[in-house]
């Protein structure tokens, strides 16, 4: 009888080393906070994006086959602070996964983990500001990025515990890295003169960034976050640029370029088009990502080399 249990046991473990444990599924709603979890999670997890770095994530097209990927899920990675609300609650909820729901271990909102800037005073969207919470924009800030891949670490280990030390592993490794690179090019952008560290921006999205590397944003060419600017506000930022002396405009690449070019011929200012997000699907590394965008932005407010 003994022998006989053994043997079965014996065969129960061998079965179970045959067949590996199922990867986690994890989906992130930007390709930045894709490219983070990809990184934390390694080998054990397969990793989706549902958006691209080219689409506007306040209105992302809500494609069906994105319920798909949300209703295997093991882990939703999302912005929040209402970045994703236009889109992402509707699809969720087709995607009947008790798993991702808001407050379960499944559901991971970024804003939770790094330090709020330009939280207002009042709850304004009534008015068209499509930032009511804060601003949700800092996912191209390293110092934050390092916050978020450290709790992910956790995220991760809860749901996997058998490569919790992995996670944690990584997520520290990552969250060095992050902060060697915000060290990095602080140092650069205030070796610049004040006179070129003043930028417009189309959309109010770089404030993360402009905090970052010590800049001023003079004014938005956007009157209010997702309200596009009229020719009595775009006099005014054309005022602003000749009295600031502000020396770039940068804007990411899926807003229109129309007004911006129209200040930008009548100032003298460079561009900056950024990228949206990380390239998740090539397989882009955050580092690089964010290295690309501050050379993009020092070489438009000092001109290039
Ligand atoms: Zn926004």
């Amino acid at each position: 009888m003994i022998r006989t249990v053994t043997l079965f046991a014996l065969g129960l473990a061998a079965t179970m080393l045959a067949v590996p444990a199922r990867a986690l599924q994890v989906v992130a709603t930007l390709p930045s906070l894709a490219t983070l979890a990809r990184e934390v999670a390694g080998p054990h997890a397969t990793v989706e994006c549902l958006l691209s770095p080219r689409q506007d994530p306040h209105y992302a097209d809500a494609r069906p086959n994105l319920i798909l990927s949300l209703n295997r899920a093991d882990l939703l990675v999302v912005n929040g602070l209402e970045l994703e609300v236009g889109w992402l609650p509707g699809l969720v909820r087709q995607a009947r996964n008790p798993k991702i729901q808001t407050g379960t271990p499944g559901y991971f909102d970024a804003s939770l983990h790094v330090l709020r800037l330009a939280v207002p005073g009042r709850v304004d969207r009534a008015m068209g500001d499509i930032h009511p919470g804060g601003n949700p924009h800092f996912h191209w800030d390293p110092r934050a990025a390092a916050l978020v891949a450290v709790a992910l670490g956790k995220s991760l280990g809860a749901l996997d515990p058998a490569h919790a030390a992995d996670y944690t592993k990584n997520a520290a490794v990552m969250s060095a890295r992050f902060k060697a690179l915000a060290h990095e090019w602080t140092q650069k952008f205030a070796a610049l003169p004040e006179a070129e560290r003043k930028l417009v921006v189309y959309h109010d999205s770089l404030v993360y960034l402009v905090d970052w590397l010590g800049l001023k944003q003079v004014i938005t060419v956007e009157p209010r976050p997702g309200i596009p600017p009229d020719p009595g506000h775009l006099a005014k930022v054309v005022g602003t640029v000749r009295t600031t002396g502000a020396k770039a405009l940068a804007q990411e690449e899926y807003y229109p370029r129309g007004a911006s070019d129209q200040v930008a011929k009548l100032t003298g200012l460079r561009m900056a088009i950024v990228p949206g997000g990380a390239n998740f699907g090539s397989g882009q590394r955050f580092d690089d990502y964010v290295r690309g965008l501050a050379k993009t932005l020092y070489e438009a407010l000092h001109g290039a080399p």
